[in-house]
């Protein structure tokens, strides 16, 4: 059975050519990056290539990108260790309250060992507000985490001006930006973010992998202790097969950002305008001019989300109901209440979520289904 995939958020099909740029190095070229000998130099030399490719594509000195294990490793390295290093001026902290758990749970663990944050609350949209973070910085703020683009509803951020703040402030700015890198442009020299976390799994590359990107390694230390791989910053054998195919995934959405956007976009204009005429009382959340594009977060009025995804489910169409996390968990999601939306609407919402290999017969047949659906319960 073909199924139809609508839960690019979630994860996302590597690439072809990914698959085939790892697999030499789960055989063939097995070996140890740091020994001496000439294959394990070429192995070296390959991971010197991905990271290459990696820092160009963010406008990033390829000594400022650190492989990890993926955004939930970046995200608590980028936080422990920056309140580490910031310890001398003070201990609180500055987020936003639609942060993703891999964030949101570190605060709590720096909470509990004595550390101060504040959540700042979000619009109906999902847009923190800039008036709200000037007034929530202290003498003592340390750092801001802010997210670039919302994993459940798609809402972009505004880590320019945040970053402006920080950076006059002497604060240091984390954002994750595990939904973002790869779907939007991200130019490291331009914005003012001293570290920024992101996932090879959310960019059509393999899971487990992911980088942190630190602007001042010489300030910033490591999370693990170990090795001296990756300059001495995160130690551990390398995800030699994980970071190749990584850096072919962001050699791919490097030449084709611009058409998977546009991809991306249409499709979600037809699925808005084919749930319309199909259910006429649905509504979407989440700030319809300032997202991403693949990310469509849906409300409807007679239907809970956990019901419609086991129709869909049952019709060939995978989906979720917010983030994978949160997926199969009946609890509201955090982020949609943080939108002000009550815990019925938040529970009959669905997050649909476009990508690469979706077509516009794959969005009318979905619409379709929900309104079938729909229409037979009435
Ligand atoms: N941050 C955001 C915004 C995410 O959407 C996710 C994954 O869903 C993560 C962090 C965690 O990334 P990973 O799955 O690579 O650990």
């Amino acid at each position: 059975m073909s199924f139809i995939y609508l839960d690019h958020a979630a994860t996302t099909k590597p690439h072809e050519s990914v698959a085939a740029k790892m697999l030499p190095f789960l055989g063939e070229e097995f070996y140890n990056p740091s020994a001496i000998y000439q294959p394990a130099v070429k192995v070296r030399a390959k991971i010197s290539n991905a990271r290459r490719t990696v820092a160009d594509f963010l406008n990033a000195d390829p000594m400022k990108i650190f492989f990890t294990s993926g955004g939930t490793e970046s995200d608590n390295w980028a936080l422990r260790m920056g309140v580490e290093s910031m310890k001398e001026k003070g201990r609180h902290i500055i987020s936003s309250s639609i942060e993703h758990p891999a964030v949101l749970n570190t605060l709590k663990a720096l909470e509990r060992s004595g550390y101060e944050v504040t959540y700042l609350p979000v619009d109906e949209r999902g847009r923190i507000s800039i008036e709200d973070l000037k007034n929530a910085v202290r003498e003592d703020t340390i750092l801001i985490s802010v997210m670039h683009a919302n994993n459940e509803i798609g809402t972009i951020e505004p880590v320019g001006q945040i970053g402006k703040i920080a950076s006059e402030k002497g604060i240091l700015f984390h954002v994750d930006a595990v939904q973002t890198m790869g779907h939007i442009k991200i130019d490291l020299k331009e914005l003012d973010i001293d570290l920024m976390s992101a996932s090879s799994h959310k960019i059509y590359g393999p899971k487990g992998c992911g980088i942190l990107y630190v602007k001042d390694p010489a300030r910033f230390g490591s999370l693990l202790y170990g090795g001296s791989q990756e300059n001495g910053m995160r130690p551990g054998t390398e995800n030699v097969p994980s970071i190749i195919g990584f850096g072919e995934a962001v050699a791919v959405a490097s030449s084709r950002m611009e058409d998977d956007h546009a991809h991306d976009l249409k499709l979600r204009n037809l699925f808005i305008d084919r749930l319309k005429e199909e259910v006429p009382d649905v509504e979407f959340n989440g700030d319809q001019d300032n997202c991403l594009p693949g990310i469509l977060s849906v409300s409807l009025r007679s239907v809970t989300a956990e019901t419609l995804l086991i129709v869909l489910d049952s019709n060939g169409i995978c989906a979720s109901a917010g983030s994978a996390c949160a997926a199969g968990a009946i609890e509201p999601s955090h982020v949609l209440m943080a939108c002000g939306m009550d815990k019925d609407k938040a529970s009959r919402t669905v997050r649909l979520s476009i990508g690469r290999e979706n077509t516009e017969e794959d969005i009318i047949f979905t619409a379709k289904v929900i309104g079938d659906y729909i229409r037979s319960r009435s």
